[in-house]
């Protein structure tokens, strides 16, 4: 492509609130064959609520006095939607000891000599507790419902369930359309489970899911689709996608992305809106194929 060209079709995307950082994404968008999303906060709105409670061997408000007591001290949506709906019912976070934090698992806290851990299935399992059938059974229809559910367990014993749901952004389905008409293909990687995960991708059209990938994993996830369906471009929002980012052949970050995600990425996003991501693409295609 000629300088004259690149810096044509940067100015387009600047008008429509698509910031190409690097010339070069214009160029390899033209021989993209897939698009890989992360799920929270890319194809989901990423801000989670609380819609159901269950407690085991304690009463419902012990169980988010302490559930929120551990997650104030965590950052991630889940604990944030914890946190909030404590706070709703006017109950107050306890003050615990020894926060830990899990990347991709869960946290952990003290309460009373006690050790408190929520998490997912694989961390709780992984920590050495058993998960009563019951209790499997319940976590699996709320997966089922596409819901992330986190287990709430109290030294070696589960006391609660509490779920939580992340809507899709009503651009997710519509987006994935367009890229298929492109006759690209489309993916999505995640740190939730599959179950949960499957639900959302389905919602949105997506058949090809990674679940349960931990957030160092997810460049070795790229990597490995570049490797059997070409180059492709992965879409994120948060900070665990800044390596995901960085290894696609076109990074692209979304509108309310963190710094990191925003400097990993080739082309940012600045609408919250995901058919500017099709958008990007027919735009490079446009000013590449004018010039040849
Ligand atoms: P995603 O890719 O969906 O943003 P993460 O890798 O951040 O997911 O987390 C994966 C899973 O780990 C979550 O779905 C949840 O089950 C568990 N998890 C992570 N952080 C927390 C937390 N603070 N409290 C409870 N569970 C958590
Ligand atoms: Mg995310």
């Amino acid at each position: 492509a000629t300088p004259t060209a690149v810096t044509v079709g940067i100015g387009r995307g600047a008008g429509l609130g698509i910031l190409i950082k690097n010339g070069e994404s214009l160029e390899v968008s033209k021989k993209l064959k897939c698009i890989i999303f992360d799920k929270t906060g890319t194809l989901t709105v990423g801000k989670p609520f609380v819609t159901s409670v269950k407690s085991y061997k304690t009463s419902h408000d012990e169980l988010l006095a302490i559930a929120s007591g551990v997650e104030i001290s965590s950052e991630h949506p889940i604990a944030k939607a914890i946190v909030k709906k404590a706070e709703d019912e006017g109950i107050k976070p306890l003050p615990l000891l020894s926060f830990k934090s899990f990347a991709g698992g869960g946290v952990s806290a003290e309460y009373e000599g006690k050790k408190v851990l929520i998490g997912n299935q694989d961390f709780i399992l992984k920590s050495g507790l058993l998960i009563p059938d019951n209790i499997k059974d319940e976590l699996s229809d709320s997966q089922n419902s596409g819901e992330t559910a986190v287990l709430v367990a109290l030294d070696s014993e589960i006391t609660g369930i509490i779920s939580i749901s992340d809507v899709l952004k009503r651009s997710a389905p519509v987006c994935v359309e367009e890229i298929k008409k492109m006759g690209l293909s489309v993916a999505m990687v995640t740190g939730d489970n599959e179950k949960t995960a499957r639900h959302i991708a389905q919602k949105a059209g997506i058949s090809d899911v990674y679940a349960g990938v931990l957030p160092d994993k997810k460049a070795e996830i790229v990597k490995r689709i570049q490797q059997t369906t070409g180059p492709c471009s992965f879409v994120g929002d948060g900070i665990n996608d800044a390596p995901a980012l960085a290894k696609s052949d076109v990074g692209i970050a979304v509108g309310s992305g963190t710094e990191i995600a925003i400097e990993s990425a080739d082309i940012v996003l600045m609408h919250d809106n995901l058919l500017d991501v099709p958008a990007a693409v027919q735009l490079s295609k446009k000013v590449m194929g004018r010039i040849r």
